[in-house]
């Protein structure tokens, strides 16, 4: 697991075992805020440790920026937190996330010592506040990887927790396309200093623009690509050949999952069209 310091009393970790997850902390004089939970116990227990330990201080809420579970499983291991989370991620971690569980554990037997904890405090619409030493937090939704995603701003630094809504390559297989344009728009907009991404590396103030324009463009290009598709009489033999690079993305994105990722969304987004959702609105 990596550690670095964005800020002042803010700190960001790296998974190096899974998808480059990430996490974060926002210390205050007597306790602090958890921003995610790493995907196994044990790196969980790491940020724990140094949180409790070199830091002084009690974990007081782990905010869940969305339901899955390289972001919530180690909730269990903040017993003392209360857990703030969108309404739906609740919801979604009832109707997935303990079904989930119970099948990766027969995978993973280092998953045992995880329980699903659900959110006690949730907000489903605007903006939610939460202050912690000098630093404000406003939490607020930002939808498009999943149907609960929310962001965390730490308002004196300009640091942007932003979840799965903004990743080295846009994810939408569990979201919605139309709904992920608008939150990267809005990030765009929001004159940060740092992104941090759900996985991935920090984004700098002088990279944002770019990486905004390369997610907007990644989006259309893969748009594009669907259409064509569906006009097709074999529209997956046609999404077969158009890769991540003619998208716009690097192969080498997230340690090479990027191909996994873009096909998996070519293939959600076709779905999409078909189903008759999507069809106006991406033409
Ligand atoms: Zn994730």
């Amino acid at each position: 697991m990596h550690r670095e310091r964005v800020s002042e009393n803010v700190y960001w970790f790296q998974s190096d075992v899974y998808a480059q997850v990430t996490a974060g902390v926002i210390a205050g004089p007597q306790w602090s805020v958890v921003i995610d939970t790493l995907a196994l116990p044990d790196e969980t227990l790491g940020m724990r440790e140094f949180v409790e330990h070199e830091l002084g201080v009690p974990v007081r809420y782990v905010i869940n920026t969305h339901y899955h579970a390289d972001h919530t499983w180690g909730n269990c291991f903040f017993p003392g937190a209360t857990i703030i989370a969108h309404e739906h991620c609740r919801d979604l971690l009832i109707e997935r996330g303990i079904p989930s569980l119970e099948a990766a554990i027969k995978q993973n037997p280092a998953l045992q010592q995880v329980k699903i904890v659900l959110p006690q405090m949730t907000f489903s619409s605007g903006e939610m506040t939460l202050k912690v030493g000098k630093k404000n937090l406003t939490i607020s939704t930002a939808l498009g990887h999943s149907d609960d995603g929310i962001s965390v701003l730490v308002e004196e630094d300009r640091v942007l927790f932003a979840g799965d809504a903004f990743m080295p390559i846009p994810y939408i297989v569990d979201g919605n396309v139309d709904d992920i344009v608008a939150s990267i728009k809005r990030i765009g907009r929001m004159s940060l200093e740092n992104i941090v991404q759900g996985h991935g590396d920090i984004i700098l103030r002088g990279e944002i623009e770019t990486a905004v324009k390369e997610n907007l463009n990644y989006i259309s290009a893969i748009k594009k690509a669907v259409r064509t598709a569906a006009r097709r009489k074999e529209p997956l033999d046609y999404l077969e050949e158009v890769n991540i690079e003619s998208c716009g993305k690097s192969r080498v994105l997230l340690g090479g999952l990027a191909v996994q990722l873009h096909e998996r969304n070519l293939r959600a987004l076709l779905q999409y069209v078909q189903s008759g959702n999507g069809s106006e609105k991406i033409s």
